[in-house]
């Protein structure tokens, strides 16, 4: 009866629903939205616990059998079904998310989650450990990524090691875990589109130092291309971060940040050269790129160590030479 194309592996284990459950912290007055309720037997135990759940599923067939279920009960009321794909559908007002989700949309997911207006308290999922295990590692982790520092950016997160595989019916290939995420409040004042830029540029080749990163012809011409851009618009600095321009970068972040591909950094062959001094006009834009990696004693320094602070001073220290990254 399940689809294992779709994802759609049950929680039949109690104890592992129960501990969802308790991670969640759920309040008695607290409005769920679950993602991917499947058969239900997650969102019986959420109608328990909260106010009212809404709980958004794709597969019509599952919806059928939700509705079935509860029919009748009296949590009835308190239970909204909506038919549809949680990445395209306008998601309601809720305080805090539980899911367990099929794994293929856990990156656009969770910025999906991140950018919804009101901030929700908290969202606790079940995904693919090693998806877990990049959404939390730190500085000089394995798994340290651009999805790490994107994630950290906006919100806390942490993840039980716990390895659920042996309770999920039909098991699931991969192993899982549960991972907590509390949006941070207020987010930081940074323009997420230029974070953003930097940290992708960066993690392109994420043990290389950032001195040769930025020596690269490809990074130093799309660089000087906004820089030349920005100033015929004559947009300073200051414009670029005023309050209206970061709200607008807030509602895009689902779409921008949302395509984290599972590997970036690996593999990589250098075809990119460095840039030829030979062109004065290029070069003095490489000087003033290289000028602030020295400036911030940075040119040495590779992403895979680099923590949030760190990639926060170096921006400012780009913005502040009219570097820009978006
Ligand atoms: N929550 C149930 C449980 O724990 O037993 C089922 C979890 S199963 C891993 C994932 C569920 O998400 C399936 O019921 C599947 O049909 C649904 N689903 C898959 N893609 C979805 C999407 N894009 N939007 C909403 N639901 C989706």
């Amino acid at each position: 009866p399940f689809h294992k194309s779709k994802g759609q592996h049950i929680l039949k284990n109690p104890l592992l629903i129960d501990s969802i459950i308790q991670k969640s912290g759920i309040k008695p007055t607290d409005v769920i939205l679950e993602i991917g309720p499947g058969t239900g037997n997650l969102t019986k135990k959420l109608l328990e616990v909260g106010k009212s759940v809404i709980a958004v599923e794709l597969d019509p067939r599952m919806v059928l059998e939700l509705q079935r279920r509860f029919q009748g009960t009296p949590s009835s009321t308190r239970l909204k079904v909506i038919q549809g794909d949680v990445l395209k559908c306008d998601l309601p007002y809720f305080d805090i998310c539980v899911a367990n989700i099929p794994y293929q949309i856990s990156s656009p997911l969770t910025f999906k989650l991140l950018s919804h207006r009101p901030l929700f308290r908290c969202a606790v999922i079940m995904f693919q450990r090693e998806f877990a295990m990049r959404l939390v590692a730190q500085p000089g982790d394995n798994l340290y990524c651009r999805l790490s520092v994107n994630t950290q950016l906006l919100a806390r997160v942490n993840h039980n090691d716990f390895h659920p595989s042996l309770l999920i019916r039909p098991p699931p290939k991969v192993d899982s875990s549960v991972v907590r995420i509390e949006p941070r409040k207020p987010l930081p004042a940074v323009n997420f589109k230029e974070w953003d830029g930097l940290v992708r540029i960066c993690f392109n080749r994420k043990n290389k130092t950032l001195g040769s990163i930025f020596r690269q012809k490809s990074v130093l011409s799309v660089l000087e291309k906004n820089y030349k851009t920005l100033q015929a618009l004559q947009l300073s600095q200051e414009g670029l971060s005023d309050s209206s321009e970061m709200a607008m970068c807030v509602t895009a972040l689902g779409d921008t940040l949302g395509d984290f591909s599972m590997d970036t950094d690996e593999g990589r062959d250098d075809e990119d050269m460095e840039m030829d001094d030979g062109d004065t006009k290029a070069s003095d834009f490489k000087e003033r790129v290289l000028g602030v990696l020295k400036q911030g004693g940075f040119e040495e320094r590779r992403s895979s160590k680099l923590a949030q602070a760190d990639f926060m001073h170096l921006l400012s220290l780009f913005n502040k030479a009219g570097i820009h990254f978006s």
